[in-house]
């Protein structure tokens, strides 16, 4: 084992980190984080935190699990590796998705695996475009996303999401992209209620479509509750209307369900708190809690027997695709979340106290300006002045900084611009929930001290 410092030096010289100035690596050096157990990780210094984004909201089932280690040990031994190219399958994907599709609506029928999120979602595009070729409408090319959405980082993702420091680099979006804004209330909504902001952003959609003709348009994908964006949960108003939407323009409708799956809101997966009925999904992440890297794109029964019917090749195979040993974890980790009865005490049990928690100590606090969130994922939103909804012009710094003392109270929680957000692993108890909002707290006690609030 190496000193700390080794390890970070080793790292600079080699390491280009994601979404980081490489530069300020250097003024404040990476956590070289070496343990990870039940809620918690440990790093090579000693110190310990508790996990409040469950790595990269990925490990719902929380660290270390044996049986997810003894499933992936097995199917090393048994079948350390096949595909589905050569009109051959296995075992390890077959049972996966015949379990898999005991946890979805009953529409679904079909998935294509993946290794990421960010692949499906490029899948997601090469389907949907494929979907509308296929039923004589080649002309639906463009797919709709928003502004601060994330799909991921491959050249087709992120420009089917709305970072436009992403966009800017390697010269995005691709051709036939569009956005529209995003349901972010709190910092878009001005005098509007909640509810009529709702209404006035799924409306966007509307007026995108017809700006650029309804005979043009092949999809609108979003995340159900906006993520890397800053957990942003629209108003009740928004996904009723964006589906009246799509479905008077003959619009397919694509969640990204990459967080927002496998537990993360109580539900299995969060369109279903939200009431609505995309034509696709796009999982990853806590599909195999994050043991081994897996994805898919999801598809109705409508769209699949399309493609199948009438589709003829399906030009797209990636070697890893449905790989047995992730196909493994994945089962693993899905039984284990449905017996051991996790989600369901999400739902019931431990989600509701950590949002009732949440709104008991911070609803108050003078820096907190709204607090949003569902089951185990969470925001709170830094405000200048409550009263008049006013961010701070600097709120990425403000954030960061607030992060940055978690990890000094021993947590980890995320900064967005102007939120700090959690998402914690699903198996966290009422006792660890409660040291996870008070060293929260502390670390924003700290960044209102710090602002001389
Ligand atoms: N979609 C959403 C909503 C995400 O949050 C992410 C990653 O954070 C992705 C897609 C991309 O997934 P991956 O990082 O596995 O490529």
């Amino acid at each position: 084992q190496r000193s700390t410092q080794e390890y970070q030096a080793i790292d600079a010289s080699h390491h280009i980190h994601a979404f980081i100035d490489q530069k300020a690596l250097n003024a404040e050096k990476p956590r070289v984080i070496t343990k990870g157990y039940g809620a918690y990780v440990e790093d090579s210094d000693g110190n310990r935190y508790l996990d409040g984004m469950s790595g990269l909201w990925c490990t719902n089932i929380g660290y270390g699990r044996k049986d997810l280690v003894a499933a992936a040990a097995k199917q090393m031994e048994d079948l350390s590796y096949y595909n589905m190219f050569f009109h051959t399958t296995h075992p390890a994907v077959i049972e996966l998705s015949n379990r898999l599709f005991d946890f979805l609506p009953k529409r679904y029928s079909h998935v294509v695996y993946t290794n990421s999120g960010s692949e499906a979602n490029e899948l997601l595009i090469r389907t949907v475009r494929r979907y509308w070729d296929v039923v004589g409408k080649p002309s639906k090319k463009i797919l709709i996303g928003r502004w601060n959405g994330y799909h991921g980082s491959t050249v087709g993702s992120a420009s089917l999401g709305g970072f436009k420091f992403m966009h800017e680099m390697g010269d995005l979006p691709i051709a036939n992209i569009a956005h529209i804004g995003e349901p972010y209330w709190y910092a878009h909504g001005g005098a509007a209620t909640p509810e009529a902001f709702g209404l006035t952003s799924a409306q966007e959609l509307e007026a995108t479509i017809l700006a650029l003709g309804a005979e043009n348009v092949g999809a609108f994908v979003a995340e159900p509750f906006q993520g890397a964006g800053g957990m942003i949960f629209p108003p009740a108003s928004y996904w009723p209307e964006i589906q009246r939407i799509c479905r008077k323009y003959n619009v397919l409708l694509c969640a990204d369900e990459v967080i927002g799956g496998f537990g993360r809101t109580g539900e299995w997966f969060s369109h279903q708190h939200f009431g609505f009925e995309p034509d696709t999904l796009t999982i990853a992440k806590g599909l195999t809690s994050g043991y081994v890297p897996m994805g898919g794109l999801v598809l109705s029964r409508h769209m699949a027997d399309t493609l199948v019917e009438n589709g003829g090749v399906f030009a797209h195979g990636l070697t890893y695709s449905g790989h047995p040993v992730a196909a493994a974890v994945a089962l693993a980790n899905i039984n284990a979340l449905d017996q051991e009865g996790i989600v369901e005490r999400v739902k019931n049990d431990t989600g509701p106290y950590l949002q009732k928690l949440l709104h008991e100590t911070f609803s108050m606090h003078p820096l907190i300006g709204e607090i949003q969130g569902q089951g185990f994922v969470a925001a709170i939103q830094f405000a200048q002045n409550k009263a008049t909804r006013t961010l701070f012009e600097n709120e990425t710094e403000v954030t960061w900084r607030c992060r940055t003392l978690g990890f000094e109270e021993g947590v980890i929680v995320r900064s967005t611009a102007g939120r700090i957000i959690m998402a914690p692993t699903l198996v966290m108890t009422r006792d660890q929930i409660d040291e996870l909002v008070e060293k929260t707290h502390r670390a924003v006690n700290r960044t209102a001290q710090e602002l001389g609030l």
